[in-house]
């Protein structure tokens, strides 16, 4: 039967990106080695990171003063290095959800944090006010969890960090606008195991404290991310999906899509009286929805699920601290599968209202 793959992350990738990775793992360039066993600095694989920068520098119009890396670590690891790198006395962090409050409890470490909250991570706060004294604010600009996203470009007066790992790629942004935008990959990108992180160079150098060599960015960009051995297979699929979305037609396409799969479900669960969506209508995410069933059908989620994954629904469980269902809808998710989904929905529905 047909999967239909919804996870969260590690999620969906384009199959063309499944196929020319499997391929390079038994003869990556024409050297008749393994992808899996080249040297990261042998010329092709040099080829192959230096062409993964200018396309990430292409498809999101990064201007001149940006280097691209491409790290260890995860993103959780940037939870800690950018308050090392960039923060001397204070930042302002604006917490919408689990992983801005573990960017909060890392840069607690190294100095004062202003937190800026909505009353609950359902909502995302507005009018929202940033001290002119801090080092950076920090935003994650789509809360993977609780399915809110900010879908605008701020400008705080302050230098600007992004945690941007599940909604990059996914719709235009003006990067001149941030200081650094940082992510996992595994979201939209390429396999887990690989972090990227767009720096305006001119942003270090400020603070006085001695930072590790392998946490301090400078090393990384005065190294072009081989001061040590990089994540080579997933910085060669994070290269297939970003050639696979540039002929699909860049960024601007990929938020058509993102758009038009998110009406199609989001209408859905607003159109049927067994479920509900669960946070601020013009807070949803467009690339993780939230929904749980109406109260007088609670009873039924269980069935739901059960129904819903013997029909090829997959990863459709809502994250365990929020409970109910989260259909991932990445870049790669074809609208066919979104439309299974509802088909599916309007099916669960005549069973219980039979
Ligand atoms: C998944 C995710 C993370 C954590 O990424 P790791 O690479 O597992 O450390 C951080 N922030 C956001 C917004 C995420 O979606």
């Amino acid at each position: 039967m047909k999967k239909h793959n919804f996870y969260a992350g590690p999620s969906i990738l384009p199959k063309k990106v499944i196929k020319e990775t499997a391929k390079a793992l038994k003869n990556f360039a024409g050297t008749g080695l393994s992808l899996a066993s080249i040297s990261h600095r042998s010329k092709e694989f040099d080829d192959v990171i230096v062409k993964t920068q200018e396309l990430f520098k292409e498809l999101l119009e990064i201007p001149e003063g940006y280097s691209v890396l491409f790290l260890g670590g995860g993103a959780s690891m940037q939870f800690a290095m950018v308050p090392y790198n960039l923060m001397k006395t204070k930042a302002a962090y604006i917490n919408t959800g689990t992983w801005s409050t573990k960017a909060v409890k890392e840069a607690k470490l190294f100095g004062e944090v202003h937190e800026i909250k909505a009353d609950d991570f359902f909502h995302l706060p507005k009018n929202i006010n940033v001290p002119k004294d801090v080092d950076y604010v920090h935003i994650t600009t789509n809360n993977t969890i609780y399915g809110t996203e900010f879908k605008e470009d701020f400008d705080f007066g302050v230098p600007l960090v992004a945690d941007m790992s599940s909604d990059i790629f996914s719709r235009k942004i003006d990067v001149s606008k941030y200081d650094i935008i940082y992510g996992g990959a595994q979201k939209n990108l390429a396999p887990s195991g690989v972090t990227f992180v767009i720096i305006k160079n001119d942003i270090l150098g400020k603070v006085d404290r001695k930072i590790p060599t392998m946490l301090n960015y400078q090393t990384h960009i005065d190294k072009g991310s081989m001061f040590n051995t990089p994540p080579v297979i997933p910085i060669y699929a994070a290269y297939q999906t970003l050639l696979w979305m540039k002929k699909k037609g860049g960024v601007e396409a990929m938020n058509k899509r993102a758009v038009k799969k998110a009406d199609l479900l989001y209408n859905e669960i607003d159109r049927n009286p067994l479920f509900k969506g669960t946070v601020a209508k013009e807070d949803r995410s467009l690339m993780n929805i939230c929904f749980v069933m109406n109260d007088e059908y609670k009873e039924h989620e269980q069935e739901f699920l059960a129904f819903a994954t013997e029909k090829g629904m997959i990863g459709i469980k809502g994250h365990r601290s929020v409970g109910g269902f989260r259909a991932s809808t990445y870049n790669s998710l074809p609208l066919k599968s979104v439309k299974a989904l509802v088909k599916v929905m309007q099916q669960f529905e005549k069973k219980v209202l039979k």
